[in-house]
């Protein structure tokens, strides 16, 4: 029994320590080592402490603009009504939200880099024009920053933003991430899909923004963990997939996010980020 005794008190000390450090994010911890597997370039082999981090909220908009008679109760789902969306910016400011960008993020799970308080990321989908029109004013307004996921395949049609539009969010200091060429589903890749969906998107991107192309949003969220190293192959750091469970090998490329609902209330909202995360 005895002899037992400082095996179970190392277990403790060590699930302690654990703990503390997920929650107090210190960035002296363990930074040398995860630093390096991190610029490695391959999988991290430091998942499990990624995964012991609490998670940050990220938010997912796509279309924001008023239900018509004809949109379906699905497709309501990735509608936003513009008063609705209008409502839910504003609970975040009020209730001392701060936004961060992906930058951020990543660092402090690889790294354990230190957040503002409340951080939360704001993501939109899809390169529709009302998320230049709409929720570009609004997160100006309380000086928030986004995370667009540019689909290169309408940009400057009808309806979605145009090229010059793409730049000045990125210009304004929000990120642009890539949401490949047409949205086909990540899981069905194979052959020259990828350069299709993967390295021609980020080059155009990287055209229109001067920047490195780093973060990756999933068609639908869909991702499979076969495909999760030819994200890795291209220099993505991370990549965003809807409210499924992380994959624990590798959680930098299956980064959650939940849909904000224009059924919700503030409250609802309020409550759908701290017990989603
Ligand atoms: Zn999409």
């Amino acid at each position: 029994m005895l002899k037992q005794l400082p095996v179970i008190l190392f277990s403790a000390f060590t699930f302690i320590s654990f703990s503390c450090q997920s929650k107090s994010a210190d960035p002296h911890l363990n930074k040398p080592n995860t630093h390096k597997e991190a610029e490695a370039g391959g999988i991290p082999v430091n998942a499990a402490a990624i995964m012991a981090r609490k998670q940050i909220p990220v938010l997912c908009w796509h279309q924001i603009r008023d239900w018509r008679p004809t949109d379906s109760k699905t497709s309501r789902d990735y509608i936003m009504p513009i008063a609705a969306f209008k409502m839910h910016i504003k609970m975040l400011a009020d209730s001392g939200y701060h936004t961060i960008l992906p930058d951020q993020l990543y660092d402090y799970l690889t790294n354990g880099t230190k957040l503002p308080s409340k951080p939360i990321l704001l993501t939109f989908d899809d390169t529709d024009l009302d998320q230049f029109t709409i929720a570009r004013p609004e997160l100006k307004k309380y000086g928030f920053k986004g995370l667009f996921f540019v689909m290169t395949v309408p940009l400057g049609k009808p309806h979605y933003m145009s090229k010059a539009q793409v730049k000045t969010l990125s210009d304004e200091g929000n990120v642009i991430g890539s949401h490949t060429w047409d949205h086909h589903n990540f899981k069905k890749y194979q052959g020259k899909d990828w350069e299709i969906q993967l390295d021609k998107p980020t080059k155009t991107l990287e055209e229109i923004t001067g920047k490195t192309m780093t973060y990756f949003a999933y068609p639908y969220g869909l991702w499979n963990a076969e495909g999760l190293p030819q994200l890795h192959k291209r220099g993505f750091k991370m990549a965003f997939q809807l409210a499924e469970k992380r994959d624990p090998q590798d959680p930098l490329m299956t980064v959650r996010r939940i849909l904000d609902s224009g059924y919700w209330s503030d409250k609802t909202f309020s409550n759908s980020i701290k017990h989603s995360f």
